[in-house]
């Protein structure tokens, strides 16, 4: 009977009010992962046995990470119970395509606003970024919609400018493996979203977070964009077990990043859905109100329309996951 109203009100993305029993018959339909439940084999707790900050131990299960800006009204927790979303475009081009873009997705559940200011590119005739132009608008953008900032920041030399201005500093996955980067971010003792390089393990991810943690910042955000493999019709090949396997392992946040591990408009939507389920702690995605003309990575950016049906998608899980984590809490005993 349970399971008959569950499939309707999902299809008509429609949440009731849930007791206990249908909290439980939630998590059980979406197979989410019970976060916190773990059952760590002694091999894995060997294969990461290079980043012991990074991995779970007594009295460190699970790391929230806050992100305050009193001045602008930002204040949210990733790594709680909330499903958090970061979405724009790659790159900031101009006034309107980023305040239009901070706005829409303001409206339509995201917390945090993506923007590169300084891009890594795979040619260096391709659009670099606005730089501090950028960054400016970047906090104007902040300033109007209260949404936190994630940008990128490439360069040693770069971290105090980009620090001045990001609520959260991005290490791009072509930096995966700088440590003196990863050193110098870790000392602005700002949030840190971590990528995954496009060629490295889980493994490797733990030990970059390591080194920040290391260097005496905690507030490390992991994030799974996908990997190299032999495929080519994807951009990247989406690591789907990365999720719950370093939800497993590891304390820290993990959010997923779709348009990178996709490339392709069409399939992000979906990957957003699995990576839900899969248990990450967030998104970070590509929207561009008008994707053909973007400068970098349009294929991948959704448009508006995509982006609002991508979130209304995904509302089922979101709630699913607020309910497992309150139940786990014990609020629905
Ligand atoms: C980006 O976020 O636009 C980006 C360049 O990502 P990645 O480092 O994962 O390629
Ligand atoms: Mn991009």
């Amino acid at each position: 009977m349970h399971s008959c109203s569950y499939v309707c009100d999902l299809r008509h993305n429609f949440v009731q009010p849930f007791d206990g029993c249908a909290a439980r018959i939630w998590k059980i339909s979406l197979g989410l992962p019970q976060i916190g439940m773990v059952e760590v084999s002694e091999k894995w707790l060997e294969q990461f046995a290079e980043s012991p900050l990074a991995l779970k131990s007594s009295g460190r299960e699970e790391t929230i990470i806050r992100i305050q800006n009193r001045e602008c009204g930002v204040d949210l927790e990733i790594g709680g119970g909330e499903f958090v979303i970061m979405a724009g475009p790659c790159s900031v081009e101009g006034e309107e395509q980023l305040l239009t873009t901070a706005e829409h997705v303001r409206r339509n559940g995201a917390q945090i606003l993506r923007g590169g200011a300084f891009k890594p590119r795979s040619s260096p005739y391709a659009f670099q970024g606005m730089g501090i132009d950028g960054l400016k608008l970047l906090a104007e953008a902040r300033r109007r919609t209260g949404l936190a900032i994630v940008t990128e920041v490439m360069a040693e030399e770069d971290v105090p400018l980009v620090a001045e201005y990001a609520d959260i500093l991005q290490i791009g996955s072509r930096n995966s493996e700088n440590t003196s980067l990863h050193a110098a971010v870790a000392l602005t003792g700002k949030p840190i979203l971590l990528k995954r390089g496009m060629v490295a393990t889980v493994a490797d991810l733990l030990h970059a977070a390591n080194t920040i943690l290391d260097h005496g910042n905690p507030n490390v955000i992991l994030c799974e964009r996908g990997i190299r493999t032999f495929e080519t019709a994807t951009r990247n090949t989406f690591d789907v077990a990365a999720i719950p396997l370093i939800k497993m392992i590891s304390h820290l946040p993990i959010i997923a990043d779709p348009s990178h591990a996709a490339g392709r408009r069409s399939l992000v939507a979906a990957l957003a859905r699995t990576r839900g389920a899969a248990g990450a702690d967030g998104l970070i995605v590509e929207v561009h109100p008008h994707p053909d003309d973007a400068y970098s990575d349009g294929d991948q950016s959704l448009t508006f329309d995509e982006y609002e049906r991508m979130v209304s998608e995904l509302e089922p899980w979101m709630t699913a996951r607020r309910l497992t984590q309150m139940q786990m809490a014990g609020a629905l005993a």
